[in-house]
């Protein structure tokens, strides 16, 4: 919707794009602003400080103001230091965005793609104080206007996705969705490394280039990495969002930013007891819906009908066939309803993106883990880097909400390492190096990481409190880690 108190096409438009809500708006109205204001984003290298000297009113320049604090960082050392490095990111979550932006403040050509074209998840993600910080040194207010306000330490995952597109294309990144990739087409003599993609026409099938970033979650890792798994005792999550109308009365119910069967055993005896669920845990947050996050029992989700049958394979357990739908809303609903002391007025399931009440059960009992952050795939003399972040490096446990915070970790670390592969350092320092970084990810905490946020860069030694750059020595990736393929 125009803004009726501006006059200015190209401020309406920027406006428009600040408040975008939805991914095919950002990307169309983003497209109409470069159109109007004549500059194209291919021009990548250029794009960003064009778009400054065209949009220079009042509400755009408090925008660059962050973004130039950003990008005046030491590290990216004015945007040279990957200027010759061409790197394509497979998806668009939080994780692959939020390296996109990295890389491209690193000056290098940077190209996202996703198969989806909308961002959908209502599901919200807990923030680390220092992600939170993170996200405002980008502008993330500006984007949502709600963004971590008060005391809120938490965001849904579109509208974190939707921050962080919009500044991936501010800085030239080019984000691709609707597009999936299939794999790599391997150099020949007159070209790089290229992306086997569908639809195979896609013009990104043409983009070659010398850095891989895989962050397309946790079912999705490339070829050449392999992956630990981590078996604990069966784990069963439920997750579930409910309308938020922004009344008075949901404003007055509190969230519960965690509950733990171990420390509090009544409110779970009460549940039990009232309602039949059996509980491990639960999480509200309160954002763009009302979001639940618990870890169910499997005797009570049997007794309760929401399993039909029982099995000792986990899959089959939770399989489609084997959950009686209803009875999972309904078994949702009455946790939801008890834990908030039934003060959440006129409760009504938020829909997911395929227009059903939003209500998910996942399996926690085995989450993976790379073995390998990095390695490097060389054919026809041309090398590839190949890096992992997100939930396809390790896969978070929903309820401790570390998936974000590891997640952006594992982002910095990982453009600390292109950075390194532009200055041209021998690749398997710079392998060794990811690796020893990789070590500290599964046991960071908000206590035991550095507290002082603005100090916080690419640059590990701004973020871990020990960190020891050569734990892994390039003999040892040697023989893990790198494919050669001279042929
Ligand atoms: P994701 O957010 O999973 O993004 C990966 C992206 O890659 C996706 O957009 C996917 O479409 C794209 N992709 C995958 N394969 C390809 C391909 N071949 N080509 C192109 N694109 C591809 N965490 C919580 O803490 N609490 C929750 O309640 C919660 N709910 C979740 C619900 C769902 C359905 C999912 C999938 C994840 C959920 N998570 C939750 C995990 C959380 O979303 C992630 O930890 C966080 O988003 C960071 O993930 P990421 O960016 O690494 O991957």
């Amino acid at each position: 919707m125009a803004n009726q108190n501006s006059t200015n096409p190209s401020h309406d438009l920027f406006e428009q794009f600040v408040q975008a809500q939805t991914c095919k708006e950002v990307q169309r109205i983003f497209s109409e602003l470069c159109h109007h204001l004549q500059v194209d984003p291919r021009d990548y290298q250029s794009f960003y400080t064009k778009l400054k000297e065209r949009l220079n009113y009042w509400k755009a320049k408090s925008l660059w103001v962050k973004l130039d604090k950003r990008a005046q960082h030491q590290d990216y050392q004015q945007g040279e230091v990957c200027a010759k490095n061409k790197c394509l990111v497979l998806g668009a979550g939080p994780c692959g965005l939020r390296t996109a932006i990295e890389l491209a403040l690193l000056g290098a050509h940077v190209v996202v793609l996703e198969k989806r074209d909308s961002f959908s998840r209502n599901n919200v993600l807990h923030l680390w104080p220092y992600t939170i910080y993170d996200l405002r040194g980008l502008a993330a207010k500006k984007f949502y206007g709600k963004f971590c306000t008060g005391a809120l330490d938490h965001i849904s995952i579109r509208q974190l996705q939707l921050i962080l597109l919009k500044v991936c294309l501010l800085l030239g990144v080019e984000v691709q969705t609707g597009v999936e990739f299939k794999g790599f087409v391997e150099p020949s003599g007159a070209t790089g490394w290229m992306a086997k993609l569908f639809p195979d026409n896609h013009p990104a099938g043409k983009f070659q280039f010398d850095v891989f970033i895989s962050a397309g979650g946790g079912s999705f890792v490339p070829y050449g990495f392999k992956r630990k798994e981590l078996r604990g005792k069966l784990a069963i999550g439920i997750t579930c969002n409910f309308l938020n109308r922004h009344t008075a009365a949901e404003t007055q119910v509190a969230e519960i930013s965690g509950v733990a069967r171990i420390y509090n055993q009544k409110f779970f005896q009460d549940l039990l007891t009232e309602t039949g669920i059996d509980l491990e845990n639960i999480v509200y947050y309160k954002d763009d819906t009302h979001y639940f996050v618990m870890t169910a029992k499997k005797k009570s989700l049997l007794k309760m009908g929401v399993i039909k049958q029982d099995f000792s394979d986990a899959d089959k357990l939770l399989a489609q066939v084997n959950v009686d739908q209803e009875a999972l809303l309904r078994y949702a609903y009455d946790a939801a309803q008890f834990s908030t002391g039934h003060c959440l007025p006129d409760m009504q399931f938020a829909q997911n993106h395929a227009g059903q009440p939003d209500v998910a059960m996942f399996d926690f009992t085995c989450m993976h883990r790379a073995e390998n952050a990095s390695l490097v795939r060389e054919r026809k003399g041309k090398k590839l880097l190949m890096g992992l972040v997100g939930d396809c490096l390790v896969e978070p446990f929903w309820p401790l909400g570390t998936g974000i915070a590891r997640g952006f970790l594992a982002a910095f670390d990982t453009a600390w390492m292109v950075r390194s592969w532009g200055k041209g350092r021998p690749h398997m320092e710079v392998l060794a190096e990811r690796e020893s970084i990789y070590q500290l990810l599964s046991q960071t905490t908000p206590e035991n990481t550095s507290k002082k946020y603005s100090a916080f860069s690419i640059d590990p030694a701004t973020r871990y409190q020990h960190v020891n750059l050569n734990s892994v020595k390039a003999f040892q990736v040697k023989n893990i880690n790198i494919i050669y393929s001279f042929y």
